[in-house]
């Protein structure tokens, strides 16, 4: 299985509740590498078009509401079969349905307040990586 890059956001609701390291140990532990991070407080302009996929979802205006209610931390992940290895640590998008051990069965305060965000492919994970970083920001 080769190494792949994901991207990661520790979102407001974890970050409020000074919960960047232990997110980010679960990533670790989970086989994940932090390659790149910067805490950062997103504008609207960036929330609104990171999320722009879901701008005709009703939810949208509350999402970048939340998204730009406090920092949050961009993250470069790098291992072995990269999306599919943070999306199963993150878990379920409601934490309800969410597994036991995962961050957001075991963080997040509710669907929207989910403390993770991770990308859904390789295609937009290069995509939203681009969106943040560049590349002499990702040391590996
Ligand atoms: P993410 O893209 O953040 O990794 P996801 O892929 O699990 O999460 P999406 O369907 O892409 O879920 O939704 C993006 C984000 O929008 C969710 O993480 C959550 O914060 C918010 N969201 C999704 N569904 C709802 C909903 N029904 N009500 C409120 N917020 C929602
Ligand atoms: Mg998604």
């Amino acid at each position: 299985m080769a190494v792949t890059r994901t991207f990661s956001i520790i979102k407001p609701d974890a970050t409020r509740r000074n919960l960047t390291g232990a997110v980010t140990k679960m990533l670790e532990e989970a086989g994940l590498r932090v390659a790149a991070s910067k805490r950062i407080h997103m504008t609207r302009e960036q929330a609104e078009g990171f999320y722009d996929v879901h701008r005709e979802r009703p939810f949208f205006g509350e999402l970048v509401e939340f998204m730009i209610s406090g920092p949050v931390v961009v993250q470069v992940l790098e291992g072995e079969d990269a999306v599919k290895r943070n999306r199963d640590v993150m878990g379920a998008t409601n934490p309800a349905d969410a597994d036991e051990g995962t961050i957001r069965k075991t963080y997040a305060e509710s669907i929207e307040a989910n403390s993770v965000h991770g990308s859904d492919s390789d295609e937009n994970a290069a995509k939203e990586i681009a969106f943040f970083f560049n590349d002499d920001e990702i040391v590996g």
